[in-house]
This record gives structure tokens, sequence and C-alpha cells, in this order.
């Protein structure tokens, strides 16, 4: 046992190993499960109320007063005001979005949009990479890796080249990653390593070559990552003055958001910090559904930490055998072997989640009403949006429930999937969107042709106006 006020230990709790704050295997040395970043709250100083934060906006001059996730480091606090690193992460806003209520089908006033398109990178990703690069650099590390479907790498390269701290090293399958994500890795200067394989195959070459060669790995499986990405609830929570919404909708990929968001709430009902608790929803793309299929129909649960470990292998075998891959168009959930599924599982279990799956063409239509909403977001993003129409045609979420739906990142995060979308051009549409099943561009803005002429410019804009 260690006798640290912050420490790691595994998520399960009949295995319950610890572990120093400085150790980066992340992997419990005892039977190889996730780990959690663990307070001792007794000998720490939590918040006494969480209307003290507030507080912190009138030291904005304080850099680590400014980031929106070390205003809150009093409920991550595994580092020290000096070792922290920031850039300016998670100034990022709630919005009110009535033009996506009307098409999610809540009342007016009732659906919120979390804007993590705002990151300095233009996604979520910077909310975790600020606190594990920190860990990072506690432990000494000069090289950090991870696996990538894009955002992550593109956090990751942001980091090292505006700190100048780290080298990045970037792991890419060799699919689909969108351009705005790419140019982003290779902008920054991080080592891009291409493999002949997919996000999945990347994901495991990753974690051997970080153990071999000693390099620090960012990805989610990271529990100090888990801990930046806690304060995306806080801001929501501050934004809807401290009272939980009915339901809090997120898109799921490696899993981490959902892990982070339920370890959040779980730690601020323990803290008697919040008296009621949203409940969770999860979104998969139906392209690389595992969560929908493992929760939704295998009926598997968290039980007291023991999931049915048969049920899981039993399915990936099932993958395996009939040549499954993650195919949908929100690349950044195009992952069929999510990393984090246990610590979901315990989320969805004590913040009463359900699972959903959205096709791409459903994804393509909510993302092109967020856009016209006012915010725009990548693919991936709009899951959350077209899950939560399903959840409330479904009636699982009520007309006058509050939802909040995270929008996890940038629209000029791939713009390919937007401008195929709304294109006059039917080609670029079939060669983009039609093999992925994705039939109509239901709320299509075209552009309209003309001729180069005066006049005819002028009638068109007449007609179509
Ligand atoms: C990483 C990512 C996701 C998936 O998040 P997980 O924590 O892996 O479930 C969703 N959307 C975007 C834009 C992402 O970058
Ligand atoms: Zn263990």
């Amino acid at each position: 046992m260690t006798t640290e006020a912050v420490f790691q230990r595994c998520i399960h709790p009949h295995c319950g190993a610890t572990l120093g704050v400085d150790e980066t295997a992340f992997a419990c040395p005892r039977c190889g499960g996730l780990l959690d970043v663990a307070y001792d709250w007794a000998r720490l100083t939590p918040p006494k109320s969480l209307r003290d934060f507030e507080a912190k906006w009138s030291q904005r001059t304080d850099p680590l007063s400014f980031s929106g996730v070390w205003r809150f480091r009093e409920l991550l606090p595994f580092a020290s005001p000096e070792q922290i690193l920031t850039i300016g992460e998670g100034q990022t806003i709630l919005q009110q979005a009535d033009i996506v209520a009307g098409y999610v089908g809540v009342q007016p006033g009732k659906l919120f949009l979390q804007y993590e398109g705002q990151n300095p990178s233009g996604s979520f990703k910077d909310n975790g990479m600020t606190a594990a690069f920190t860990h990072a650099r506690m432990v000494g590390a000069r090289r950090a890796a991870c696996a990538s479907t894009g955002n992550t790498s593109a956090s990751l390269a942001v980091f090292c080249s505006a700190t100048g701290l780290m080298r990045a090293i970037i792991f890419i399958g060799s699919g689909k990653i969108s351009y705005g994500k790419l140019a982003q890795a290779l902008d920054h200067g991080a080592l891009t390593v291409q493999i002949a394989g997919d996000f999945d195959d990347a994901m495991q070459r990753v974690q051997q070559v970080s153990r071999r060669l000693g390099i620090y790995l960012v990805n989610s499986i990271n529990p100090f990552r888990l801990e930046g990405q806690k304060t995306v609830m806080y801001r929501v929570l501050e934004a809807l003055r401290w009272e939980a919404p009915d339901w809090i909708v997120v898109p799921g990929g490696n899993l981490g958001n959902v892990s982070a968001f339920g370890k959040a709430f779980i730690e601020l009902a323990e803290l008697g910090l919040l008296k009621r608790l949203p409940r969770l929803a999860v979104i998969n793309a139906a392209g690389a559904d595992t969560f929908f299929k493992l929760f939704g129909q295998a009926n598997l649960r968290w039980e007291g930490g023991k999931p049915a470990k048969q049920t899981i292998e039993e399915y990936y075998r099932h993958l395996d055998a009939e040549k499954i891959r993650a195919s949908t168009i929100a690349s950044a959930i195009e992952i069929n072997r999510p990393v984090n599924l246990p610590k979901a599982l315990r989320a969805l279990d004590r913040c009463g989640g359900v699972v959903r799956e959205a096709s791409d063409q459903d994804i393509l239509d909510a993302k092109a009403k967020v856009g016209a909403g006012g915010l725009g977001c990548e693919p991936a993003s709009a899951a959350s949006v077209a899950g939560a129409r399903k959840l409330r045609q479904e009636g699982i979420i009520a007309p006058n429930d509050r939802v909040v739906c995270i929008l996890t990142g940038h629209a000029l995060k791939d713009p390919t999937a937007t401008v195929a979308y709304h294109t006059t051009d039917q080609k670029t549409f079939e060669e983009v969107l039609g093999t992925r099943g994705v039939r109509r561009a239901t709320y299509a803005n075209r552009a309209v042709q003309v001729p180069n002429d005066l006049d005819e410019i002028i009638k068109a804009i007449e007609v179509y106006s």
C-alpha cells in the first residue's frame, strides 16, 4: 500500500493494487487492468463549494487560473503549480442552441452544446493533453508518443511545439486521417509514423514501442489524461450555475471521455459537492459500434468491477473471424477495440448510462443542423446530437429534459466530409460519402452555379435570397 496522498490504483476493487504517482506503465502490475489516478482527499484540500471556482475568473492574468483545466486543479491535485504545463486550453463555451433543440425534439432553451472545438488544437483532447504532458515532465520524459485517428496527435504536436519540451512521435494508420488533423501533426513538427494497418493496429504498436524504448505514452489509457478531461464537466456545471443537466451526451471512440466524465461526477458526489448526477449517453457510429453491441445487446455491465471478460473476448474473436474493421465517416470514433471499455462501464453504472449508435447518414444530417445552428463541428462530434435525437424519439430523453451534447472537435478538422455533403457535384458526394451508405444530403446548402455575367449573378441572388 502506498502512503502518499496521490497515487495510482487499479480500477478493479477486488484487485486494488496501488502504484506511485511517478509510474508510467499505465497497466495494473497485478491484473493488467486499467489504472485511476486516486486521491486521499482527507490529506488534500478539496474545494468546500463548487461556487468557489468562480473567483478564479478575477485572476485571469495567472496562466493556471486562465486555463479551463487548471483553474479546477484542486479537483485534480496530482501536480504542484510549478510543475503544470499549460498553453491556455479549455477556454470553451456552453451554448444554448434552439435550432438544434428543435431538431433533437426538446423544448427551446433545453439543449446546450459544449463546444470543445475552441481548444488550441481544435478538439477536446487538449484538456487531457495538458494533464498528461504535465505528468510526462514530472517523470522526466523527453519523448511522448500516441496512436491517433488524428486529434490526439494534433494535440500532442501542438503541446510539444508550443513548449519545446518534448519530441512528439505519432502513430497513424494507413487509412483515413482527415487532412485537417494530418496537417497539424506535420505543421507542428511531429515525427509521424504511418503504419500499414488501421487505428486498432497502430494502438497496439505504440504500446509495444513505448514500452521497449521508454517513450511516454499519451493515449487515453494514460489515467492522467483523463484527469484533465474531467474538467469538461466542471465547465458544463459552472455554465449551468452548478446544477447538473439531466443528460450528458457524448460520442464514444476509445471511451476516454465518458470514463473521465463518470469519474468527475463520482468524485464530486463523494466530496459532497454535487447532489444529483446527470445521466450519461454514449453514442457510437454504427460502423464502429463495439460498445453499443456489448452494452446494449450483450448486456455487458460493470458488475462491481468484474465485467464478463468472456463476453468481451468472444466479441473480439467474432470481429477477427469475420474480419470486421471499423468503418465510418466519423473518423475520430472509428475504433472497434475501445481501450477504456471497463472504465466506461463503471461510469455508466454510476450515472444511469445508456449507449446508442448513429448511422453516417444521421451523423452528417445532425452535423449540418449543428452548423446551421451556429457552431461548426466535425462528423464524430455530431454523433452526440444524432444520438440525443434518437433517445428523444425513443422517449428516453423527455421533451423538457436539459440536455448537453459535447461537440468534441472543430468543423475545420474535416472539411472534406462537409464539402462532400453540401456539394453540387454528385460524383464527389458518391466518392466521399456514397461508399458509407450516405444516400442523401438532407440539409445540403448547395453552391449556386452561375455564368460569369453580372445580370445572371444578380438574377440568381434575387431568386435564392
Ligand atoms: C477522440 C475523439 C472522440 C472520441 O473520444 P473518446 O474519448 O476516445 O471516446 C470523439 N470526437 C473527437 C472529435 C475526438 O477527437
Ligand atoms: Zn489490478
